[in-house]
């Protein structure tokens, strides 16, 4: 648990979230500010800042995060989703607490 961070405060329950999916070491819930039909923030319960903070003592929270993306397309019916995890505040990362963006329910413009 980080002192102000918004996340952390949603795991805590101190801010409300549509939470959809849940266990012992991930939360995943609704983006405030969805862009798509199906836009899920999928979150260690662990506070890790980003992707530049795993390492091997933590990295196995990567198969939790997405073993829950796989769930929760299934759950709305996706066949096909967008995975993103922006990695610093220069590609759009508001929110330090490591999270997945998992975009899906219409068609997606190629970025890379
Ligand atoms: P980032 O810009 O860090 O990749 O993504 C952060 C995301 O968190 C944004 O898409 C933003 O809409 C979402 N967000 C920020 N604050 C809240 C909040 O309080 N509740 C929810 N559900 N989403 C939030
Ligand atoms: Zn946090």
């Amino acid at each position: 648990m980080q002192k102000d961070c918004i996340f952390c405060k949603i795991i805590n329950k101190e801010i409300p979230a549509k939470i959809v999916f849940e266990n012992s070491k991930v939360l995943a819930f609704h983006d405030i500010n969805p862009l798509m039909p199906i836009h899920v923030l999928i979150i260690p319960k662990e506070h890790i800042e980003s992707i530049k903070s795993l390492s091997s003592g933590n990295i196995s929270i990567v198969e939790d995060l997405h073993l829950a993306a796989i769930e929760i397309a299934k759950m709305h019916n996706i066949e096909d989703f967008r995975l993103i995890s922006n990695c610093g505040k220069s590609v759009g990362q508001s929110v330090f607490h490591l999270h997945y963006h998992l975009l899906g329910g219409s068609q997606i413009q190629n970025l890379v």
